[in-house]
């Protein structure tokens, strides 16, 4: 390993195994959200954190409760619960790689929609951190596949998109069963009512951590983002290199490897660009910069920490590769263009999860970021068309160029050549394997597209909670045609019963977070639903595969087998489910309905109308 264990972390108390899995990653300083949040966990003190994704508060959390799991005892110490099956995988994976150099750690992640025989082996290994969705983890809590008798600590990653699924009862229930001297870190990026309850039912004294944000930008910044959907970050920053006009580029991103890998990529096409990263010697960098200013580089890409104070008049385009971890680095970021009265353009590229960090920019620089497209492959070709010729003009130089000159005059008599042909083949030869252009086919390829982050507006769609003053009708049946679903038109939706209701205690939030996490399907292309007393509806997108509708019939919520299959109108007041209502411990439903008949915690819909009994 290198030398540089990065300061900044080691100043936090952080063992050195960690330290060093953090300088393999290319970490080179806490972000805001771990610089405050790790002292206090490392304490054991509870933490109430606002932070999204992008923050780096999956580092936040997960590095100090490391530090503190006892690595010889093999039983559930540290539990995370996260809303989408996703963010748990993805959870387990970043606490596996932080912990790669602590001996004895085993990590486990269970969630819906996999079977449970891989979950039991796993679970019956004794990992010390288990990170899960909170549907699965009381599927095995009841099953006494995991036993919570031994947690010191308890992640809640995304309370409010937990809230937002319906899955804050069940968080509940799952914090009932750890014992009370854990610890608890709750992180949400929003603090409705909902989540102060929780926290303020199960944190003690927490230490309460939101980053402050800088409100100044510069007006003669324009700011942009791309939405990455569709294509690597790489060639995005191909395609803008290549097509915008720019003086000096700084390209942001947020690991030294990531520095290198990017500043490879562009020069070997073509760009005299050069990464700039804290592992680099202050000669170099310095010497770096020198070039930048004096136009014998093109662009730098950089870390935070590398860049800082960095002031260079020619930075005409700023870059953020991958978004910053708050918005004050963000402002500093931008800050490197527009620089002596300048115009300047900065351009973020943002993913789904990250739309919301955008939104906190916009609030807190007071502007509008207008999302772009990326240029097309037909643009860029036609850049590289004009570029080609300028440089043949360029080139042009009869003098200087004498001995090919008199080369190519004997070639072209000997063989009777005209000389396009000839001049064809020398252009040929120059440009090697690397095609001239891209393949316009490539645009025209359908495009995988990043998950969208998860609007209120689809849960208005869905029929959750009314707006104030909005008033829902009584009925007695669903309507017989699916909705198409607003917002992503070529999605046909098929119109689907499930056997879970009313008197289940459904609430639309169960069923979205249990069909998102079980069928591994984005909540926005969950359609429609209508609840009914024994039954309800739901549309979904057709076409989804035989395994997922197996998956989906086993799948079980509120205590009730989904069950199910395609609505047909005509069945659906005489389907009930054979057996009368599971409760669940405690007296309570799975789905966190009250006794008493009424859906009266907030995330729920307010109730609507009953079907009258037949
Ligand atoms: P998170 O907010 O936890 O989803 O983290 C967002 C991304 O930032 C992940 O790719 C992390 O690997 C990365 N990250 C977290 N902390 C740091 C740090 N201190 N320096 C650089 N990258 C980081």
């Amino acid at each position: 390993m290198s030398e540089t264990i990065p300061a900044g972390f080691a100043s936090l108390g952080l063992p050195f195994p960690i330290l060093r899995s953090l300088d393999e990653l290319g970490y080179e300083a806490p972000s805001p959200i771990q610089a405050a949040g790790i002292p206090p966990l490392l304490e054991g003190k509870d933490v109430l954190g606002m932070a999204q994704t992008g923050t780096g508060k999956t580092a936040a959390f997960a590095l100090p409760l490391l530090a503190r799991t006892q690595a010889d005892f093999k039983s559930p110490q540290v539990l995370v619960l996260a809303p989408t099956r996703e963010l748990a995988q993805q959870v387990a994976e970043a606490v596996k790689t932080y912990s790669r150099y602590v001996d004895g750690i085993n990590v486990t992640a269970i969630y819906g929609g996999t079977d449970y025989g891989s979950q039991l082996r796993e679970l019956k290994r004794g990992p010390q951190w288990v990170v899960g969705t909170p549907g699965r983890v009381m599927d095995h809590l009841r099953r006494g596949s995991l036993n919570l008798a031994d947690i010191k600590a308890v992640v809640l990653d995304e309370a409010d998109e937990m809230l937002r699924m319906g899955f804050i009862d069940d968080v509940n229930w799952i914090l009932e069963h750890t014992p009370r001297s854990r610890q608890v870190a709750l992180f949400s990026a929003t603090m409705p009512r909902e989540i102060q309850q929780v926290a303020e039912t199960h944190l003690k004294d927490p230490v309460q951590v939101k980053i402050q944000t800088k409100t100044t930008t510069n007006d003669k910044i324009t700011q942009k983002y791309w939405f990455v959907a569709g294509a690597h970050k790489n060639d995005a920053l191909l395609r803008l290199a290549e097509t915008e006009e720019f003086d000096a580029m700084m390209v942001f991103v947020r690991t030294k490897q990531a520095t290198e890998e990017v500043a490879d990529f562009m020069q070997a096409n073509g760009f005299r660009c050069q990464p700039l990263n804290g592992d680099i010697p202050q000669q170099l960098r310095e010497k770096a910069v020198e070039k930048l200013k004096a136009g014998q580089l093109d662009m730098i890409v950089a870390t935070d920490v590398a860049a800082r104070g960095l002031d260079v008049e020619r930075i005409s385009h700023v870059i953020n590769y991958d978004i910053p971890q708050d918005t004050e680095s963000y402002v500093h970021r931008i800050g490197r263009t527009g620089r002596a009265g300048r115009e300047g353009v900065a351009i973020a590229f943002v993913r789904g999860r990250e739309k919301r960090m955008l939104r906190d920019i916009e609030r807190a620089t007071r502007q509008q970021i207008e999302e772009i497209q990326l240029p097309t492959a037909k643009d860029v070709n036609e850049r590289r068309k004009t570029r080609f010729q300028q440089q043949v003009l360029e080139a042009i130089n009869p003098e200087k160029n004498k001995i090919f000159r008199d080369i190519l005059e004997n070639v072209q008599l000997q063989n009777e050549l005209d000389p396009l042909d000839l001049a064809a083949a020398v252009a040929a030869l120059m440009q090697g394997e690397k095609p001239l252009f891209i393949d316009e086919n490539e645009d025209r390829r359908p495009r995988r597209e990043e998950r969208e982050p998860r609007e209120p507006r689809e849960r208005r769609e869905r029929g959750d909670r009314p707006e104030r003053g909005e008033r829902r009708e009584r009925k007695s049946s669903p309507d017989s045609a699916p909705r198409p679903l607003k917002g992503k038109p070529d999605v046909e939706m098929i119109r689907y019963w499930v056997g879970v209701g009313y008197e289940h205690g459904l609430k639309p939030g169960n069923l979205v977070g249990a069909i998102a996490n079980e069928a591994d399907l984005d909540s926005g292309f969950i359609g429609h639903i209508e609840i009914f007393d024994a039954y309800s509806v739901v549309d979904l997108p057709g076409g989804m595969p035989n395994e997922t509708m197996n998956v989906l019939k086993k799948a079980r919520v509120c205590g009730q087998s989904l069950n199910m299959r395609p609505y047909r109108a005509d069945l659906s007041s005489v389907e009930r489910p054979a057996r009368p209502p599971r409760r669940a411990e405690g007296g309570r439903s799975e789905g966190g309905r009250s006794e008493g008949g009424r859906a009266d915690r907030g995330n729920g819909p307010r109730r609507a109308p009953r079907k009258p009994r037949a």
